[in-house]
């Protein structure tokens, strides 16, 4: 089924629909996000799909770059790594991410508020935004010092 208009694309996304529309090696790469304790370098995931046949980087990157397009996956900048999403409504464009500079682990999340606050400056200010995405950096739960 095919939308009229980006705006309503989005409004009805959904991982399962998305995934349904991955080529073999977008699958692949998705495959190994998903199975991954935390987030992974475009290296790490090289290695990962070599043995399915996936051998140059830019099939990787391709890759990476439509799953991000669809909102199964991020870019991490602090990290310069990527994570799946584990957010069914999320496609891509609004994102929260808590980073534990220790251990390296990123928890996604989205906040109402924050997306509304954001959206209301952009108007007031008349920048055309195409991605939201805040990187809020510390130690996770597990990683901080007992007090
Ligand atoms: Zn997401
Ligand atoms: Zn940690």
């Amino acid at each position: 089924m095919e939308h009229p208009n980006k705006a309503e694309a989005h409004h009805t996304h959904d991982h399962a629909g998305a995934k349904n529309e991955l080529t073999r090696n977008e699958r692949l790469v998705h495959t190994v996000l998903e199975g991954a304790d935390g987030p992974l370098g475009a290296y790490a995931i090289l290695d990962a799909v070599r043995e399915a046949g996936m051998r140059s980087p830019p099939q990787v990157y391709r890759a990476l770059e439509r799953l991000q397009q669809r909102g199964l996956a991020h870019r991490i900048e602090r990290l310069n790594a990527f994570v799946a999403c584990r957010r069914d409504e999320c496609d891509g464009t609004a994102t929260i991410f808590a980073i534990c500079e220790n251990c390296g682990c990123a928890r996604e999340f989205a906040d109402g508020t924050f997306d509304g606050f954001v959206t209301d400056w952009m108007r007031d200010n008349s920048f055309a935004m195409r991605l939201s995405r805040c990187e809020l950096v510390g130690l996770c739960l597990a990683c901080q010092p007992p007090s």
